[in-house]
Parts: C-alpha cells; structure tokens; sequence
C-alpha cells in the first residue's frame, strides 16, 4: 500500500506534470479536494484508485487537457460540465463577457432597456458566455445556439448545474432557426470558430478539441464573416455584436462591421495584450 504522497510524488518525478495537475487528478479519482489530500496524505488509495490515477496520468502526459480528464472547467466562477464535444472554456473569453458587462450596463443603459433586454450567444459550446450573462443579469433573456446536439446537451446541463433559469438553448446553425427581421436581439455575441485549418499551434493539447468549434475553412474567417454579414437583420436599433476573434483578425473583423454599417466598432485587447474582441452597434 502506498499513501496519497508518495503516489503524488512519484508521478510528478516520472512525468512532466506538475504537482497541481497531479493533484487535481489524484482528487478527481478520490472524488475530494486538494485540502482532503493534503489533510490525509498518510492515506493509502485501494490499488484499482491507483491504475485510475496512472491511467490519467499517461492520458495527461500525452497532451490530453485537464478540463476533459476531470470533466469541469470553471469559468466567470462557474464549475462546468465539459466533454470532448465542447470546446474548453477559454481565461480570455471572460474578456468578453466583461465587455458585454461593461457596455450594457449603467453607460450602455441609455439606449438600451435595463428590463427584458434579448441576447444572442453564437456557438454557445458548453454554455459558458450565456450562462456567464445570465448569472450576472438575471433579468436578461438569454438564447444560446449550437449546431451541435451534443453540445447542447452539455450547455443545458451546465445551465441546470448551477440552477440558472434564464436561458434557452437551441440547435441552430448561425441564425438559420430564426426569421430574419421577425427576431430581434438586444445583443448578439460570440466565439465562433475562427482558426486557420494551417494554424500550428493546432499541434498541441488542442488536437483534443472539436475542430468543428476552432476551425473556420478556408482561412480561418469564414464564419466571422457570415455573423457580420447577417447579424444585423437579427439586431434591434443600437443593438450590440460582440465577436471574439484571432488575434489577428482585428482589422479584418472591424472592417467587415464598417462595410456592413455598424458604428462604434472598436476592438479590445485580452489579458495577455492580444487584440481579442471586436464589437460593435447598429445604428
Ligand atoms: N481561443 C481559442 C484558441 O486559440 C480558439 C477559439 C475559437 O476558435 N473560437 O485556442
């Protein structure tokens, strides 16, 4: 019998893990929390517990990400439900969810109704821009859209998870389950796929994500390109997009919305400094 130290120990030194990775896998496998096995770490696993663990280990090492070897991910506080059919909530979309925050609340408040306002969450994967919104906002009415079924039932998961009644998820590609110019929305937003199918950093722990959710063909712009183009027929007057893209695809992005008519644009930097967000309204 080995205790939760040494197994602990022992795949850091025989791994490229660090002690973190390791212990969230060893609690994962427990089920309880880093603080348990630090409390307890004289305790000795049952052997089965301990080929789980190795077996996560060497799925780790080989690139497979944490998110989906634990199944939750938190973000903007959330624990979520993620599997390989959704993309892992990514640190920087958080920029985002701020800047709807941020230019919809008391500034943004002006124009737009503070009760009842209608948002749009493109691509809604595992539901994490949507439910952000909609913890923060409860007064908001908030649909999230996926083509992916498989996602959806992860979104809608996540939405019961964490007891969040006000929003609706929908199986759509783009906007094609709404009519143009009979649904409007408040806002629209989204991280829509936007990598280049050439893109290397597609070599990475990333090769484990859907592609359908990361890579827009040919050339990485495609869907931004479309949700520009359409948008507005789904947007009310003074009505808000907010499009996460690469983080070079800033000027691209703003010049699509200025040909299209939208005012305002202007493209936000995430928080390593790379452009990230553009958005823009409707006049
Ligand atoms: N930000 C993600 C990445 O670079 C890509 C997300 C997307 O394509 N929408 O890994």
């Amino acid at each position: 019998m080995i205790s939760i130290q040494s197994i602990l120990s022992l795949a850091v030194k025989s791994s490229n893990l660090t002690s973190l990775e390791a212990e969230l896998l060893l609690g994962h496998v427990l089920g309880v929390s880093r603080s348990y096995l630090r409390a307890w770490h004289e305790k000795s696993p049952t052997e089965q517990q301990k080929q789980a663990f190795e077996s996560l280990v060497s799925r780790r090492c080989a690139g497979e990400p944490l998110a989906y070897l634990v199944g939750t991910k938190e973000f903007w506080s959330l624990p979520l439900v993620v599997s390989k059919s959704v993309l892992i909530p990514r640190p920087e979309t958080e920029c985002l969810v701020e800047l709807v925050l941020n230019n919809t609340g008391c500034r943004g408040r002006a124009s737009l109704p503070p009760e009842g306002i209608r948002v749009l969450d493109l691509g809604t994967g595992s539901g994490a821009i949507a439910l952000a919104l909609a913890i923060e906002r409860p007064q908001w009415k908030i649909i999230g859209i996926d083509r992916s079924n498989a996602a959806l039932e992860i979104a809608v998961l996540n939405a019961k998870n964490n007891r969040i009644g006000n929003v609706q998820f929908m199986q759509s590609d783009w906007f094609s389950c709404f009519e143009a110019d009979k649904t409007r929305f408040d806002i629209i937003v989204g991280n829509p796929p936007y990598i280049h199918p050439n893109d290397n950093h597609l070599e990475g722990d990333i090769r484990y994500e859907p592609k359908e959710a990361l890579i827009s063909l040919p050339d990485g712009l495609q869907d931004l390109k479309k949700i520009i183009l359409e948008a507005p027929e789904y947007l009310v007057s003074k009505g808000w997009l907010f499009l996460e893209h690469g983080f070079d695809q800033a000027v691209f992005v703003r010049n699509s919305m200025d040909v299209v008519g939208f005012r305002d644009v202007q493209t936000y930097k995430d928080l390593a400094g790379l452009d990230r967000t553009t958005i823009g309204r409707k006049p």
